[in-house]
């Protein structure tokens, strides 16, 4: 009771000093904890964090097809992508699964990313997906193609939406982001995705996305 009023509202001049007082009390408790967490080792890369990379979107175009066949794209006047682009790399990170790929995203309207998905699951891969139920059933949706195909599909059965936008591949790399898996995002949205190799944090998405993959068998 007394710690209250002994911290009157003047004792600040100003609402931005007041502000400052307590931007710095932040800044103070990060440092601690930014030491506390050095001292642990609980970064396997200290200084990088395990940060790969971080892709921006929107691209200014969308990847040219023609780009995966022998002798690559001869169209005149072709308006794709023929350089890498933010999706090219991101579908790069995805094709480097070798063993599994766990997919938990509010939706997936975008044939790049679900060729790529696809691709996978035909040679071998463990791929699971957890998706939001409101967009499944949506035009363009790629959840039927993917259930046709035999991948497993769960669904969150709720009102609220399930808007995580985060893949683990072979539990060794996480993209996780802003970015939503269709056409709109790559080319229209401000959008990000991060790419990370922390172990620490890898296992937290990971004991998180089999959560839900229990939560949702039903
Ligand atoms: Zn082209």
């Amino acid at each position: 009771m007394g710690g209250c009023l002994s911290r009157p509202a003047e004792k600040y001049e100003t609402d931005k000093d007041k502000e400052v007082a307590d931007l710095k009390a932040q800044v103070d408790q990060l440092q601690k904890a930014l030491t506390a967490a050095k001292g642990s080792g609980a970064h396997a890369a200290p200084g990088k964090g395990g940060v790969v990379e971080t892709l921006f979107f929107p691209d200014a175009k969308l990847p040219c097809r023609n780009m995966k066949k022998p002798g690559g794209c001869r169209r005149k006047n072709c308006e794709y992508a023929h350089e890498p682009t933010s999706l090219t790399r991101f579908l790069d990170y995805l094709g480097s699964a070798t063993r599994t790929l766990d997919i938990c995203v509010f939706t997936i309207t975008n044939d790049d990313i679900s060729d790529v998905v696809l691709n996978l699951h035909q040679k071998g891969v463990k791929v699971r997906i957890i998706t939001d139920n409101d967009q499944s059933s949506t035009q363009g949706s790629d959840i039927a193609k993917f259930r046709a195909a035999g991948i497993p599909v769960r669904q969150d059965h709720s009102p609220a939406h399930m808007h995580h936008k985060f893949a683990i591949i072979d539990g060794r790399l996480l993209l996780n982001g802003s970015f939503n898996w269709t056409r709109q995002a790559v080319t229209g949205n401000n959008e990000n995705v991060t790419v990370l190799s922390d172990l620490a944090l890898i296992q937290a998405f990971q004991a998180q996305f089999n959560k839900l993959w229990s939560m949702f068998n039903t």
